[in-house]
């Protein structure tokens, strides 16, 4: 068992990133992807809507077994119950669309707010209930990209960076950064 440590910069607790539209015949990799950036950018939890897919939950419980950390994983459920639930716990939902109000103008009102968090990405088109469900619609620049970049961007601006120094519990390897080459402690190939 990991040990349950806050993160020294993380005031919320729950912050869980919910990801919608997964095909799982073309959307693995970048599902897989939107899911370590949760792991990596400080999310705790993320909720794969619609059918589970084994690959994207192996690929994470394989990252966390190797790099530690904790991330709750939940799969199978409906995006729409899930924004329903969070809204009914008191939770606040922050949908990322490129139609959405810029980044800029919202983060310190989402930043200065303890709710817990509920963030929305889409794959395809994304259904008009989620505009109207969310708390905030968040644009991260007004121009099409992806859902890996946007949930990047808008973690590093709600944790203001510090995120990139946190802290995996439970690591069986660990990179020592260096300038040039590969440097791991713990000795196990990753
Ligand atoms: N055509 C889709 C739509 O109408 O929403 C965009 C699909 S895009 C490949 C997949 C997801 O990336 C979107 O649902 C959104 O969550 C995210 N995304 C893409 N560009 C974004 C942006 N500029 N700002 C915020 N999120 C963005």
């Amino acid at each position: 068992m990991q040990e349950k440590l806050p993160k020294p910069w993380d005031p919320y607790g729950k912050v869980y990133v919910l990801r919608l539209g997964h095909r799982p015949q073309r959307d693995k990799r970048i599902t897989t992807h939107v899911a370590l950036v949760a792991r990596a950018f400080g999310a705790n939890g993320f909720i794969l809507a619609g059918a589970c897919d084994d690959s994207v939950e192996r690929s994470l419980r394989r990252t966390l077994e190797c790099w530690g950390g904790e991330v709750e994983y939940e799969c199978g459920v409906s995006g729409r119950r899930k924004v329903e639930e969070w809204h009914e716990m008191g939770g606040e939902v922050i949908h990322l669309t490129m139609y959405g109000v810029p980044v800029d103008d919202v983060i310190e009102e989402i930043r200065s707010s303890t709710r817990p968090k509920l963030i929305v990405v889409g794959a395809s088109k994304v259904e008009r209930y989620y505009y109207d469900a969310a708390d905030y619609n968040v644009a991260v620049g007004n121009q099409p990209h992806s859902e890996v970049a946007a949930l990047a961007v808008f973690l590093d601006r709600l944790y203001r960076g510090r995120e990139l120094y946190s802290i995996f519990y439970g690591a069986r390897a660990r990179i020592v950064p260096s300038p040039r080459g590969k440097t791991v402690t713990g000795g196990v190939e990753c």
